[in-house]
């Protein structure tokens, strides 16, 4: 059967927040990857042990936290961005 490629960054439109909303602290990481392994988009890496996000992670981010939710050692910090940004979906 043929392989269905999906590109997912093409199917959010990001009004891009003016302020972060997503940290992590490195004091408290210890490099499970389980935030690497849930994140949808491919916005989180492991670089020298610990959880980097990608800089410009704001303007794909689908707002899911769930990258917060499978955090078992509290690293990760999550909000949602203020009112009028965020993400609209394409499709579905
Ligand atoms: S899930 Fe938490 S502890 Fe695990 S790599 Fe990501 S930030 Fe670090
Ligand atoms: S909130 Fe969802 S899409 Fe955004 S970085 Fe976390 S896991 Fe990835």
């Amino acid at each position: 059967m043929e392989k269905l490629l999906i590109e997912k960054r093409e199917l959010v439109t990001v009004i891009e927040s003016p302020v972060d909303f997503i940290s992590v602290d490195h004091e408290k990481c210890v490099g499970c990857k389980n935030c690497v392994i849930i994140c949808g988009m491919n916005l989180w890496k492991i670089r020298d042990g610990k959880a980097v996000l990608e800089t410009d992670y704001k303007k794909f981010c689908t707002e899911c936290a769930s990258c917060y939710t499978v955090c078992d050692y509290d690293a990760i910090k999550f909000t949602f961005p203020p009112g009028g940004y965020g993400i609209v979906y394409q499709r579905g």
